[in-house]
């Protein structure tokens, strides 16, 4: 009986290779996430190629400052169906890494779009600053977003735009004002006219624009593999379109352009053309890399 057991399992085993192979060495942030929340997945000590997918989304890797790991920033978009999700890694020479990540229904809460006495003056209303962005500045600046880089100008987890942040205005709320809504894609900080506005990692300076009705004197820059970050009602530029810049730069000074009740910087990330809840994303790289 014994002989003939050792026999199947030699005949077996040929067709069961993979039960033999190591596991990747594969940290996740985490298997649970809401809508607008940032995946990080970092692969460690792996030399060749790996690719992935969560769902049908590729996922895209880089290397790490160290070059000894593979790292990828996933955005999960606010508009993301809730329910389970398949993360599927392979790594060359490794067993395959077969997960489950769960995405969770965000309530946005519903906020009042804000027209002040003074922005009625200027000629602000709902309908204007509503189809102003839709209309207008989310096309212009959706040429820019819309291109993904085909490399990662980052190495290094990303770090805040200010060095006190104060957020005045949540990700994702939804502002109303009558029959006009709009999305809150970023978050508001606390900054006085002037404040210093630090570049959020590497990149490249891709759009500059002054004077846009609602997002005022603006600046987004390219992290490579379709991650920007955007700084908006700014007062003044240090650097021009074209122009690299390096982690914690001062880009800009903070302002009150544009469709404001008063100074802040408007803050956002977009990771693929999806806008990204850019405190979490911050906090995501930096927890793991
Ligand atoms: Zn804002």
């Amino acid at each position: 009986m014994l002989a003939v057991a050792f026999l199947t399992i030699g005949i077996i085993f040929p067709h069961h290779a993979d039960a033999k192979l190591l596991a990747p060495d594969i940290q996740i942030s985490s298997n649970t996430f809401s809508q607008g929340d940032t995946m990080m997945v970092v692969i460690k000590n792996e030399p060749a190629g790996v690719v992935g997918r969560l769902g049908a989304v590729k996922l895209r890797f880089f290397r790490n400052e160290d070059d000894k790991d593979w790292v990828a920033i996933v955005g999960i978009p606010v508009h993301k169906d809730p329910g389970n999700y398949r993360l599927l890694i392979r790594v060359a020479g490794k067993a395959a890494f077969d997960s489950s990540i769960a995405v969770k229904k965000r309530n946005f809460p519903i906020t009042v779009l804000a027209i002040t006495r003074e922005l009625a003056k200027k000629g602000y209303t709902a309908k204007k600053i509503v189809t102003t962005v839709q209309n207008d500045e989310n096309k212009q600046l959706n040429k820019v977003l819309n291109v993904i880089t085909p490399v990662s100008y980052v190495s290094k987890p990303f770090t805040y735009p200010l060095q006190m942040t104060n957020v005045m205005g949540e990700f994702g709320d939804i502002r109303k004002s009558g029959k006009y809504s709009i999305q809150h894609m970023g978050v508001d900080l606390q900054a006085p006219v002037g404040t210093p506005v630090y570049a959020i990692n590497d990149g490249k300076v891709v759009f500059v624009k002054k004077g846009l009705p609602d997002y005022g004197d603006m600046m987004v820059v390219d992290h490579g593999l379709g991650v920007y970050s955007l700084y908006l009602h700014l007062s003044q530029f240090n650097f021009k379109e074209g122009d690299w810049v390096n982690q914690q730069d001062t880009i800009a000074l903070s302002g009150a352009t544009g469709y404001v009740t008063g100074p802040h910087l408007h803050f956002a990330v977009k990771v693929r053309g999806s806008g990204l809840d850019p405190w979490k994303f911050v906090t995501a790289t930096k927890a793991l890399w």
